[in-house]
C-alpha cells in the first residue's frame, strides 16, 4: 500500500491555459498559452505585466465555480483509468496550493474534489489545500510524490525519498535528479513497485 501525493496544476490540470484564456478575454493577450509551452513562472514569461496578471486573478476570484468549470485536464482517458485503478489499491492525496479568495462562497477543496471526481470518474478523491506540502507529506507518511514546482519538490523531498519532479519547460534547468518526463512515466513507476 503506497501513500501517494499528487500535485494538480501543471501535472493533472492545465491551469496556465485556463488562466491565460481569461487574459485573452480581458484583452491582455492575443492567444492563450498551455502549461506545456509556458517558459517561466513569472507573469512576464507569459506576456503579462504584473498589474494585468493581478487583474486576471481578480476576475478568477470573482467567479464562484471557476476552479470546477474552467480547468482543462492534462490526463488522457487511459491515464484516468490507471489513476482510478491506483486509487483502489493505494491511498491517493491531491495536495494543492490553490488559494480561495476571502470572498469565495464555494471552497477550493469542494471545487477541486468535484473536478477530480468528474475528470477521473471515481468518487472519494481526497483534496488537501495547503501552502505547506512538506509538512502535509510528513504528517501523512507519504511514500511517493510528484510536483512540477521546484520549491515544492525540494520541500516534500525532505521527508519523502520517492519525490519526483514532473519535467516542464519552466523547471528543466533546475538540478534535481529524480524526474519524470510525463505522467505515464510516474504511473509506470507506481505500478511497478
Ligand atoms: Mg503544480
Amino acid at each position: 500500500m503506497k501513500r501517494i501525493m499528487l500535485d494538480i496544476d501543471g501535472v493533472l490540470a492545465d491551469f496556465v491555459l485556463a488562466y491565460t484564456r481569461e487574459a485573452v478575454k480581458l484583452g491582455f493577450l492575443e492567444n492563450p498559452i498551455s502549461t506545456i509551452d509556458q517558459p517561466t513562472w513569472s507573469f512576464d514569461g507569459i506576456g503579462l505585466t504584473e498589474a494585468q496578471g493581478k487583474e486576471v486573478w481578480q476576475y478568477i476570484d470573482s467567479q464562484r465555480f471557476w476552479w470546477l468549470e474552467k480547468l482543462p485536464s492534462l490526463m488522457t482517458a487511459q491515464q484516468t483509468d490507471r489513476i482510478r485503478a491506483l486509487k483502489y489499491a493505494n491511498e491517493l492525496y491531491f495536495c494543492t496550493k490553490r488559494r480561495a479568495p476571502e470572498t469565495a462562497s464555494i471552497s477550493i477543496q469542494y471545487q477541486t474534489q468535484a473536478w477530480l471526481e468528474n475528470t477521473i470518474g471515481a468518487g472519494g478523491m481526497c483534496v488537501i489545500p495547503s501552502m505547506h506540502k512538506g509538512e502535509v507529506a510528513k504528517a501523512l507518511r507519504i511514500t511517493h510524490a510528484i510536483d512540477d514546482r521546484p520549491e515544492n519538490v525540494v520541500e516534500i523531498a525532505k521527508t519523502v525519498s520517492e519525490t519526483y519532479m514532473f519535467t516542464r519547460r519552466y523547471n528543466e534547468l533546475v538540478y534535481y535528479p529524480k524526474r519524470v518526463a510525463d505522467l505515464d512515466a510516474f504511473l509506470r513507476l507506481l505500478e511497478s513497485q
